[in-house]
Formats: C-alpha cells, sequence, structure tokens
C-alpha cells in the first residue's frame, strides 16, 4: 500500500517503554513517528496506573495519620472528603504529566500519530483512528503496547459495579462494602486507598500470602496492620462466582476462611495484567508471539525479526514502569546503531501500601527453591529513633549476603517509605558492594535508611549502638 509517511523509528504506544524510547531516539537523530490510541500520552503508568494511584495513596496516608495522632495528642475533626474535588486533584497531576509529555515530544520533533497501529508488512504499519486509515512505513520498529487488566469468565465484567484498576481510580464513589479479587500489589494500593475514603474492605487472595511475590517476613508488617483495618482477609480462597442482583454482587467463595456467598456494593478485580502482544497484526511482520501475548527479545531488546524491538510490560515480568524506560532506551539506542543492552543486574519492585513493602534483588524464598546458602542481616525498625518518631516501630529491613563473598544479594525493606529506600540496595547490588562497604558506608542520623547501614553490620557482627 501506498505510504503516507516514513519513519526511521516508528514507536506503537506511549507508556513509559515508548515515549522513552521515542525521545531517546529522536535525542540520537533519528526521525520518529510515535504511535499512540489514547487521546493522552503516558500509557498506563501516568493516565490509569503508577501515577493516579500515587495521588490518591498520598491522601489516604494525610487521613490515616489525621486518625493515628490522637492517640499522641492531636486531634482533628473526622476529615470532611469532598470526592469531586480529590478526583479533579487526581486528574489534574495526570494532566500536568501527560500534557508535559506532548510538550517534550514537540520539542524533539517527534512526530505524534493518533491511532491504533497494526503490522501489515514487516515494514509498514497500518494506523486506524475514526474511520480513517494511514500507512506509515519504517526502518526500525519499537513494539511498547503494555498491557491490559486480566478478566474472568465467571464475573459480569459489564455490570458497573464490577471494576479493575482502571475503574477503581476513576473514583466514581465510595462503595459501602468493597470486595478486593487478588492481594497483589495493584489491589492492596486500591484498598488502601478505599478503606481510608470510607470503605469496609475485604481481600480475597489465591495464595497463602498477600504479595506472593515477596518474603513472608516482609509482608507480615503490612498484614497485621490491615488485618486490623478491613472487614476480612481471606488467604488460600478463591471466588467461584459473582452473580449481579439488585441488592448487591452476590459473591460465591471456595477455601480459607471465606464464607460460601458474601454481598458487596462494589468489586474490584486485580488479578493480574495481560501483555497486548496479539492486538497488533505482528503476524503481518513475522514477528513471533506466545500464546499468552508476550513477545520474546534478546538482550538488545530484538524480537526474533531483527528490525523490530519490543519492550516494557509487552515482553515480560516484572510489569513496571522502570523496567519498561530503561528497555526503551536500549531498544532506540540500538535502532540508531550504538552498542547497547540491557545488563541490569536486578529491578526492584514496591508496594506503595502503608506500611511500604518493597525488594530488590534475591529473596529468601527464590534462596530456599534454587537451593542457594545465603546469609543475613536484619535490623528491626523498633530499635530505629526515626521509626518511633514517626509513630510507627513494625519495619523490617533484611539484607542478604553471600556468605562467602559477603556480597549482597538482595533485599527487603517494610516500613513507611520503603520504596525509597530500596533504590540504595539496587545501587549495592549493582556495584558489587559487600557487606562492609554498606556497613562503613556512613548514613545520615536520624533516618530510615540507617536501617540498611545497619542490617549490613548486623550480618557482620559489628552492629554496636542501637537508636
Ligand atoms: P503501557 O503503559 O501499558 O502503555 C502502552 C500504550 O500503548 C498504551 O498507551 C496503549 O494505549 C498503547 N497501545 C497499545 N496497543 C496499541 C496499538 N496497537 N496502537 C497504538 N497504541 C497502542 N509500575 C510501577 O513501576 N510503579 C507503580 O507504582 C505502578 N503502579 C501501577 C498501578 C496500577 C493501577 C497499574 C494498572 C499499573 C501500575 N504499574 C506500576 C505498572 C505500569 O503502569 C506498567 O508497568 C507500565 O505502564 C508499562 O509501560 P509500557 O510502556 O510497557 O506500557
Amino acid at each position: 500500500p501506498g505510504e503516507e509517511m516514513r519513519a526511521q523509528v516508528l514507536v506503537i504506544g506511549a507508556g513509559p517503554g515508548g515515549y522513552t524510547a521515542a525521545f531517546r531516539a529522536a535525542d540520537l537523530g533519528q526521525s520518529v513517528v510515535l504511535v499512540e490510541r489514547w487521546p493522552n500520552l503516558g500509557g498506563v503508568c501516568l493516565n490509569v496506573g503508577c501515577i493516579p494511584s500515587k495521588a490518591l495513596l498520598h491522601a489516604a496516608k494525610v487521613i490515616d495519620e489525621s486518625h493515628a495522632m490522637a492517640a499522641h495528642g492531636i486531634s482533628f475533626t473526622a476529615p470532611q472528603i469532598d470526592i469531586d474535588k480529590l478526583r479533579e486533584w487526581k486528574d489534574g497531576v495526570v494532566k500536568r504529566l501527560t500534557g508535559g509529555l506532548s510538550g517534550l515530544a514537540k520539542q524533539r520533533k517527534v512526530t505524534v500519530v493518533t491511532g491504533e497501529a497494526r503490522f501489515v508488512s514487516p515494514h509498514q504499519v497500518a494506523v486506524e483512528h475514526e474511520g480513517q486509515t494511514r500507512i506509515i512505513g519504517f526502518d526500525h520498529a519499537i513494539i511498547a503496547a503494555g498491557s491490559e487488566p486480566v478478566r474472568m469468565p465467571f464475573i459480569p465484567h459489564d455490570d458497573p459495579r464490577v471494576i479493575d484498576s482502571t475503574g477503581a481510580l476513576e473514583l466514581d464513589g465510595v462503595p459501602a462494602r468493597l470486595l478486593v479479587i487478588g492481594g497483589g500489589i495493584i489491589g492492596l494500593e486500591m484498598a488502601t486507598v478505599y478503606h481510608a475514603l470510607g470503605s469496609k474492605v475485604t481481600i480475597v487472595e489465591l495464595m497463602d500470602q498477600i504479595i506472593p511475590g515477596a518474603d513472608k517476613d516482609m509482608v507480615m508488617p503490612l498484614m497485621k496492620r490491615i488485618s486490623k483495618q478491613y472487614e476480612a482477609i481471606h488467604l488460600k480462597a478463591k471466588v467461584t462466582a459473582v452473580a449481579a442482583t439488585s441488592a448487591g454482587l452476590k459473591v460465591s467463595f471456595e477455601g480459607g476462611t471465606a464464607p460460601a456467598s458474601d454481598t458487596f456494593d462494589k468489586v474490584l478485580v486485580s488479578v493480574g495484567r495481560r501483555p497486548n502482544g496479539k492486538r497488533i497484526g505482528a503476524e503481518a511482520a513475522g514477528v513471533a508471539v506466545d500464546e499468552r501475548g508476550f513477545i520474546a527479545v534478546d538482550r538488545q531488546m530484538r524480537t526474533n525479526v531483527p528490525h523490530i524491538f519490543a519492550i516494557g510490560d509487552v515482553v515480560g515480568q516484572p510489569m513496571l514502569a522502570h523496567k519498561a524506560t530503561h528497555e526503551g532506551k536500549v531498544a532506540a539506542e540500538v535502532a540508531a546503531g550504538r552498542a547497547s543492552a540491557f545488563d541490569a543486574k536486578v529491578i526492584p519492585s514496591v508496594a506503595y501500601t502503608d506500611p511500604e513493602v518493597a525488594w530488590v534483588g534475591m529473596t529468601e524464598n527464590e534462596a530456599k527453591a534454587k537451593g542457594i546458602k545465603v546469609g543475613k542481616g536484619v535490623f528491626p525498625w523498633a530499635a530505629s529513633g526515626r521509626s518511633l518518631a514517626l509513630g510507627r516501630e513494625e519495619g523490617l529491613t533484611k539484607v542478604l549476603f553471600d556468605p562467602e563473598t559477603d556480597r549482597i544479594l538482595g533485599c527487603g525493606i517494610v516500613g513507611p517509605s520503603a520504596g525509597d529506600l530500596i533504590a540504595e540496595a539496587a545501587l549495592a547490588i549493582e556495584m558489587g558492594a559487600d557487606a562492609e562497604d554498606i556497613g562503613l558506608t556512613i548514613h545520615p542520623h536520624p533516618t530510615l535508611s540507617e536501617t540498611i547501614g545497619l542490617a549490613a553490620e548486623a550480618f557482620e557482627g559489628t552492629i554496636t549502638d542501637l537508636y
């Protein structure tokens, strides 16, 4: 077909992976076309993921702390929640960022094309928008089509009372009783928000712990806290049916401590995300997509077709924005002829719950499963002056070391701001630091970051002073 436009680098999808790739390719002198089917740039992360969730979690934290201070001599009247204004503020944060991206694209002369792209040949896509189709040719393409929430066949997803994370972030009212299906990061973050806004929350999780990717000791402080706050948390249990009735959503359960059935005002389905690899006409370009929709890539982010790259959620776990951006840079650099490869040793994970749970590198579960011997240093935050001064004492910092070389292998942190703290451990792993390096690094006092140095000292047996 006749080409309306040609790019040296064409990027499909403007999420964190896609816009980073487009900007990097443009900075390296390539002519770039960025195709996005949504009206705004930013993908899931900026529009319906990382950013709006963090804005609402900030609101939740302020509400919770206003309650908590009553025990320490400062009482506030009950917060008055203006849900419309809260939604406006959250939308404003998103708009500022997505608008900023449009400006950055213009500055770099990245051509943004609105529409849904599908490959029609190994060097062309067709982009559909409002009934119009345009053909765009390319030398290199980067697939950054992301992922979407998993749906389940026995759940009436068309009922407006059944929501996914996008629906939860729309903040369309506060249900009296909310069931969250899936005790992973996204479900627990949304539970945190709705609990603070006044919902009675129930969580149902198939595995024997919430946040199954993290070690149990890292999850226990969170579990303990939310067990007191929420109506129920059912582990090793599953939902077998959801029936829409005029009285609410009647949910049938099986296993664990769950009742046979119960009725909720809203049900949030957060059981995982599936990649969008099957929706881009990959076969027309010869790009291999597995049965789940993932696209396999090598360390240069190339698919089986050497001039076509893939990055972000569509290439596999962990589905995280910071993985997508780093992969995006690599793909753009390789497309522009540079020698680049994805070479991260570790990718940190964070649940922005209260307390936050963060981990990076090897977990104890993983070490056990692989039969790898690890040494560990643990520092309980009950011995951190700063933690007590925050009115909190449940946190824990655990650092895993190679028992022969003393090199850091992994780290888990649970407590307020754990997500910010975990970056130090990620750097230590990338730099090949050992316990002495970390223990001898002077951390500012009194901070929560000291707990990493102290955990390293605990491993070495050199720990002396607490508080
Ligand atoms: P996406 O962000 O999914 O973007 C893909 C883009 O491609 C979309 O804009 C889509 O419209 C577009 N697209 C798809 N197909 C086509 C097509 N054929 N033509 C044109 N456009 C197309 N990650 C974190 O690291 N930290 C967090 O705190 C965090 N919080 C989250 C909270 C929630 C509620 C959710 C749902 C996710 C969260 N994530 C978080 C995950 C994060 O959002 C994703 O890992 C990240 O957005 C993936 O980036 P991506 O570029 O691969 O794809």
